[in-house]
């Protein structure tokens, strides 16, 4: 890459949807445009998060200006503890973002006692110099309050990058995306756009995020019992909407789980959310209320394991219980590969004979993601030279590009991008560099390593086909056994075809014992590995599979 060109390198977000990074370099310069994570897939076993492989960062630690934050999404701003811990607190560049962001980026630090980090407000509109770029915001609509877009301008262009955002021209804090500004900046010139592809499979216009507050409140209306509501607890104006309803029909409203709580607190403290004094109760006293004047909004419309409205479908809440005539309102729809968990979750709800209301029974959910008119809006408005479309599986990145092709941009200037692909955009034009590293790595408990760590493998392993544990005991003298072989094995499925296996593996050490011996191998460590790899694939022979095989020499 020569000096005078642009560089943008997604990390993640591409060919996927979550753990959105993207890297943004000019006269070897970087600027970090959001910290993403995702949650895992359920192969990943034992595995709490994925973050996008950041070794690129890692290698430029002293050339980044700043990380700049679109909104407060855990799949734009959730790696930013593990990001800053690896590049390490004397490289910690300062991190901007809008007020809501930078609130929770702050609150998500202090957890991780990352406290020295300088967090920049900056408001839509405002300019910050970070070295040969020149930063602004632009607000958008989406469904956390606070979103921006990024504009990047160079000597060489402006870059855009949406972030995630919808057209909702009636928002229910009154604020529309700016799209006077955009208009501006695309006649200003915009070099590239990077443009957030999620619901670039959805013909039309997205429905008002204002427009699902009167359906919760018709679907209230309906209930005698206690209802419940679902919904992401970064949704502010989605809590705000339910507080109405539950307001405007005489019912009190319990926040429960933690991170509602806290979202509200915060989404308050900033002027994002208004509550009626008197209106809160705090969840211990929900008991003390009758059915029909309760609303609780609740955590874990995804399912999430140790989220609140989980723990009370399976009874096991410490302040709520749930029964016979409550409902329960989703008012989200699962993210990809979350299906299975909401589902659980929903059929345990109907077990303990509640009523649910999801998305395929009412309008009570509008998505956060403009659809297909809304992106050709953005790209119309915008009118870039180069596209390169974002946040999206290669489904959506290539339906996204069509649609910029159908507004007239010309398929040579569309990128089709990869993590780990860099466009290069020099005065002559634009194409993809070298690929990079760019993968993922996973957050175990507190600590982050590689896919192919030992731990997952063997999750893997142990989870599929089960374990194998040998023990022999042979003589210290000359190795050979001096006590029968005990073959322990757990979780091995399909071992009933398997008559007599335990006597044939036993034989099959002794077998392989004796051979060591003749070559001579006494060393422990040695035997093992004979051992285990004579084992493996005797077993592999006989079961066509591959549990784990775990030897144990005991020298006596
Ligand atoms: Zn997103
Ligand atoms: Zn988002």
């Amino acid at each position: 890459m020569s000096d005078s060109s642009l560089r943008i390198l997604p990390l993640g977000g591409l060919g996927e949807i979550g753990k959105n990074m993207t890297v943004v370099e000019y006269e070897d310069r970087i600027v970090v445009v959001d910290v993403g994570l995702r949650f895992p897939t359920a192969d990943m076993l034992g595995i709490d998060l994925v973050l996008p492989d950041f070794a690129y960062l890692r290698e430029r630690v002293d050339d980044i200006e700043a990380i700049v934050v679109t909104h407060g999404h855990e799949d734009h701003l959730g790696a930013l503890p593990w990001v800053l811990r690896e590049l390490g607190e004397e490289h910690v560049p300062v991190i901007y973002g809008g007020n809501l962001t930078m609130a929770m980026a702050r609150s998500k630090l202090d957890e991780h006692r990352l406290t020295k980090t300088p967090l920049r407000t900056l408001e839509p509109g405002g300019d910050a110099e970070l070295g040969p770029f020149s930063l602004e915001l632009v607000h958008m609509t989406h469904s956390i309050p606070d979103s921006n877009a990024v504009a990047l301008r160079t000597e060489l262009g402006t870059v855009l990058i949406t972030g995630d955002y919808k057209f909702d021209q009636t928002p229910v804090d009154g604020v529309p995306a700016d799209m006077s500004r955009l208009a501006e900046l695309g006649r200003e010139g915009v070099l590239l756009l990077c443009g957030d592809s999620t619901n670039a499979d959805r013909p039309g216009f997205s429905s008002s995020e204002s427009g699902v507050g009167p359906r919760l409140e018709e679907v209230f209306s309906r209930c005698q019992g206690r209802i419940v509501v679902t919904s992401f607890a970064s949704n502010i104006h989605r809590v705000q909407q339910v507080v109405d309803a539950a307001a405007n029909l005489g019912r009190k409203v319990s926040l429960v789980g933690r991170s509602m709580r806290k979202n509200v607190n915060i989404g308050k403290s900033l002027g994002h959310i208004e509550v009626p004094d008197g209106l809160l109760i705090a969840p211990r006293e929900v008991e003390n209320y009758p059915d029909h004047k309760l609303v609780i909004i609740s955590t874990g419309s995804q399912g999430e394991p140790l989220s609140a409205l989980r723990r009370m479908a399976h009874n096991d809440h410490p302040q709520v219980q749930l029964r016979d005539g409550d409902t329960v309102v989703f008012s989200a729809t699962p993210i990809p590969g979350n299906e299975r968990a909401v589902n659980e979750t929903i059929d345990r709800l109907y077990q303990i004979g509640c009523e649910v209301i999801t998305t395929m029974d009412a309008p009570v959910h509008a998505s956060g993601h403009g659809y297909v008119e809304e992106l050709k809006l953005m790209l119309n408005l915008v009118q870039p030279r180069y596209v390169m479309p974002f946040h999206g599986d290669h489904k959506r990145i290539r339906l996204h590009a069509q649609l910029a092709e159908a507004v007239g941009v010309d398929p040579d200037d569309i990128f089709k991008g990869d993590n780990g692909l860099p466009l290069d955009i020099g005065p002559r034009g634009a194409r993809f560099g070298p690929i990079e590293r760019a993968g993922m790595i996973f957050v175990d408990g507190v600590d982050i390593g590689d896919p192919a760590d030992v731990a997952l493998r063997d999750r893997r392993m142990l989870s599929a086909d089960g374990i194998f544990i040998v023990v022999a005991t042979v003589s210290e003298q000359d190795g050979r056994p001096v006590a029968d072989t005990e073959v322990i094995f757990r979780g091995v499925p399909f071992l009933e075809e398997a008559d007599g296996l335990a006597d044939d593996i036993r034989q099959a050490v002794e077998d392989s014992l004796a051979r060591a011996a003749e070559e001579e191998i006494h060393e422990v460590d040695l035997l093992q590995e004979v051992l285990h790899d004579d084992v493996a694939k005797f077993v592999y022979d006989r079961l066509r599979r591959r549990p784990m095989v775990l030897p144990v020499v005991v020298e006596v």
